[in-house]
């Protein structure tokens, strides 16, 4: 018996599980692709359906992978797409808005996000936002790789408050949001969408995650997963188009790690004693 998967309430009332399935790598290369399909109609039966896809992966190959995998199964799925900075316009982020609803084959997303930031005024780029909610095209809309400045910016134009979450760069090994941005979000309500939560399996040979590990007898993926979804207001998305992964990501909401495992890890991962830039992939 598996623990059913939390969730995570979003601004706008949406409640959406707390462990996502990520897509950046997909549709790249045509023989993964039947692979990448089944991954994503797997991640669905088993409740990870926060489906973060970009304009941006394979250059629109990812968005039709998604959506073969929806096809017969869009309402399953809380489908997240982005926006690249230099289409940011107000006009542009229309644009970009439609020709990823047509690739990805439906008339709706459920948000909507900035990439990261450019050369586009906040202003337009929300307004733009706005917009597309108000015509039902995008749910909710939200940025990627804000720092917290950059987040006090956005609410201090028309509507920037209307933000529904922030997707960073967070893991073990990256930590520094954890002095500001995350505590920031958390007071604004705003769900923080870990990206490269596994750290694109650059950790997972860490001696002691490894050690920590073995010792639930789970894998030091799950155990990495897991330090997200103890934390308020987090959603790790996790990539991988292998099946056997998948549940083994899935499963790493059943993990119950002791306060002295969990220092264990801080101290081969040490939590930020100052503020740190944002960093990014
Ligand atoms: P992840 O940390 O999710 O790692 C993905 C890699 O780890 C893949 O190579 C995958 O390989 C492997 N992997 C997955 N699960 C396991 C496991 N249990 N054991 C061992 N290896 C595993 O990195 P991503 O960078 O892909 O981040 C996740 C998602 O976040 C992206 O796919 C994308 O949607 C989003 N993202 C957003 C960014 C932004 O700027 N907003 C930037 C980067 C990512 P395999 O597929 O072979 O299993």
């Amino acid at each position: 018996m598996h623990d059913a998967i939390p969730t995570v309430t979003l601004p706008g009332g949406a409640e959406v599980p707390s462990l996502g399935f990520g897509t950046w790598m997909m549709g790249e290369d045509r023989p993964s692709e039947k692979m990448e399909i089944d991954a994503i109609r797997l991640a669905l039966d088993l409740g990870m359906t926060v489906i973060d896809t970009a304009e941006m992966y394979g250059d629109g190959g990812a968005e039709r992978i998604v959506a073969e995998a929806l096809k017969d199964r869009r309402e399953d799925a809380f489908l997240v797409s982005k926006v690249l900075p230099w289409n940011a316009s107000y006009d542009g982020t229309i644009k970009a808005c439609h020709a990823s609803l047509d690739r990805l084959g439906t008339d709706h997303l459920d948000l909507y996000l900035l990439h990261w930031r450019g050369e586009h005024p906040l202003d337009d780029t929300v307004a733009a936002m706005e917009e597309l909610q108000t015509a039902g095209r995008i749910r909710a809309w939200g940025v990627s790789n804000f720092d917290v400045e950059d987040m006090e910016e956005l609410f201090s134009v028309a509507d920037g408050k209307n933000c529904a979450v922030n997707q960073v760069l967070y893991n073990l090994s990256r930590r520094g949001i954890e002095f500001d941005l995350l505590p920031w979000c958390q007071e604004h309500q705003i769900p923080v969408m870990a990206y490269s939560p596994i750290e694109q399996g650059r950790i997972l040979h860490h001696p002691e995650l490894v050690h920590v590990a073995k010792a639930y007898q789970a894998t030091p993926a799950q155990v990495a997963l897991a330090f997200l979804l103890e934390r308020e207001g987090v959603i790790p998305i996790p990539k991988t188009s292998n099946l056997r992964r998948l549940q083994e990501n899935r499963d790493a909401v059943d993990l119950d790690i002791s306060d002295e495992d969990w220092s264990r890890l801080d101290a081969a991962f040490p939590p930020p004693a100052r503020k740190m830039p944002l960093e990014m992939l």
